[in-house]
């Protein structure tokens, strides 16, 4: 298990001599003490990653070796799975199995975007006979990149894979709460033969490393996945250096339930969108239902029964369907909002406390009907297993609830009726919007944030375009 900082192509022994305890979730045990990068080692990182972006190591490298590396760290990513799943479960609490899949979704996307080294056309822009004209994608230069807790190995891939297309040479800041696996990376681009620098991973506490990280003047870009009280923090720091940043941050994601709906996928698809896939610590999370009186009864019947059968246990046991929270923190968070569900007058229909199995940390799913929309629970991400059920009787109202919170990443319409799942879309203000499923996505499928969610698209070829700048050359012939 590595343990240290990955800097210009090694991992290099602690400056700092300070760690970080990284804690088992399920179990209150130590997994490993990590490394924590700070003054010194974020002056090598900004040090190394400027001359390889100097050096124009990305930016000229033929495209046909960028794309052969990125396959080499997608293959790689393969064969670490069951090593890497294993750890992060640790670390993290997801089950192994989804942590396996976190690293093929990982390698899907290194795959994807080194499909895509040599398709990025540049464009001329007709201008008559007396002038020539171009615009082509350029990269920012060095950039800083955060990632959060709860889906680390993914939105690495996603963050470095669509830089390393686009000519960024990257410093990578994993969360302080689960970073060890993704030490992986490290390991894999030395095998690999990344040239040096072009990312350099540096683990830390997000208010001591990130916040210096973030105030290192080396920094041209920042690309941030989080919570968007630090992209805010974020922001007010590089206030007066303007530099640019890409936000995937939080949400309160909606789902709209007509009569016409298939009931029994709506449920299926609110217990795979807010409890099982990492205890609705996603950002994406249905943490809100909006549903027609009319089929009310049988969905909430349904969604009670099938909730009430869940099984809840550490991420290891092969049978278990909803983990634990990531931290006592987030247990304490969760029960906070749980409380002013209850004081804000919503009637608790099931779970609301913690659940007891040895030293885990456990929330029951928690379903609140009768929300009142301007609640607490209604507007804040709670992250954590819990959704809150309202009631709507024309579409207009549907639509006008499901907008009404400050954010915009995700949101659903379960009908039978494509018009009206039409109708639905285009007047929902997010980012994303799934039809009669919740998760209906792929690598190459462009997603992010409306309003407080944030700014900036990742998948597809918009993500490639939302991580670099254009510059037009114009020339006069005559
Ligand atoms: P967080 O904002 O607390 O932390 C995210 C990262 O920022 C961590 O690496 C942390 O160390 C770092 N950080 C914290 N304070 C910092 C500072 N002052 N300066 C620089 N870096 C700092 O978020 P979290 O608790 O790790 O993750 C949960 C949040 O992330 C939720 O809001 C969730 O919705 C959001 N999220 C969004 C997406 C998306 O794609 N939109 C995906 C996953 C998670």
């Amino acid at each position: 298990m590595e343990l240290r900082n990955f800097i210009n192509g090694q991992f290099i022994d602690s400056i700092s001599k300070k760690n970080i305890d990284v804690i088992n979730p399920a179990n209150q045990e130590l997994v490993g003490k990590i490394n924590q990068g700070l003054e010194d080692e974020i002056h090598l990182a900004y040090q190394a990653a400027r001359k390889a972006f100097q050096k124009r190591i990305l930016i000229d490298m033929d495209p046909k070796k960028k794309s052969k590396i990125m396959r080499a760290i997608a293959s790689k990513l393969r064969e670490y799975k069951h090593e890497g799943g294993k750890l992060l479960s640790k670390e993290n609490g997801k089950t192994i199995t989804q942590c396996e899949g976190e690293f093929n979704g990982a390698a899907d996307t290194f795959d994807y975007y080194a499909g895509m080294t040599d398709k990025i056309e540049n464009k001329l822009i007709p201008s008559g006979s007396d002038t020539f004209n171009y615009v082509v994608l350029e990269p920012f230069g060095v950039t800083l990149q955060i990632v959060p807790w709860n889906y680390p190995v993914s939105i690495f891939a996603s963050m470095v894979a669509q830089n390393l297309i686009v000519g960024n040479t990257i410093i990578i800041k994993p969360p302080e709460l689960c970073p060890i696996s993704s030490n992986l990376y490290g390991r894999i681009f030395q095998e690999v033969g990344l040239p040096d620098g072009v990312v350099n991973i540096i683990h830390g506490y997000g208010e001591i490393t990130g916040r210096k990280l973030v105030q290192n003047k080396e920094c041209d870009y920042i690309v941030f996945t989080g919570s968007p009280e630090v992209a805010s923090e974020i922001l007010k720091e590089t206030a007066d250096r303007i530099i640019p940043c890409h936000f995937e941050l939080g949400g309160k994601s909606a789902a709209i339930i007509y009569p016409d709906a298939d009931i029994d996928k709506a449920v299926d698809s609110t217990i795979k969108g807010i409890f099982k896939p990492n205890a609705g610590q996603i950002c994406v999370a249905m943490s809100r239902v909006i549903i027609h009186p009319k089929v009310k009864d049988e969905y909430m019947t349904k969604l009670v029964s099938k909730t009430k059968e869940l099984k809840i246990g550490a991420g290891d046991n092969s049978s278990t369907e909803v983990t634990p929270l990531i931290s006592k923190e987030q247990i304490k968070r969760v029960s906070n909002y749980v409380k002013s569900g209850v004081q804000s007058g919503a009637t608790l229909t099931l779970g609301g406390e913690e659940l007891e199995i040895g030293k885990g940390n456990y929330y029951l799913p928690t379903i609140f009907d009768n929300v009142d929309k301007e609640s607490t629970i209604a507007q804040e991400e709670i992250f954590g297993p819990v959704t809150s059920i309202f009631d709507f009787e024309d579409n207009e109202q549907a639509i006008e609830i499901a907008n009404s919170t400050n954010y915009g990443l995700a949101s659903g319409v379960f009908t039978s009726n494509d018009q009206k799942a039409k109708w639905t879309a285009e007047r929902i203000n997010a980012g994303i919007i799934w039809q009669n499923d919740w998760f209906v996505d792929g690598v190459n499928l462009p997603g992010g944030g409306y309003k407080r969610s944030g700014y900036g698209r990742d998948g597809g070829i918009d993500g490639i375009y939302s991580h670099g700048q254009t510059k037009r050359i114009s020339k006069r012939l005559k």
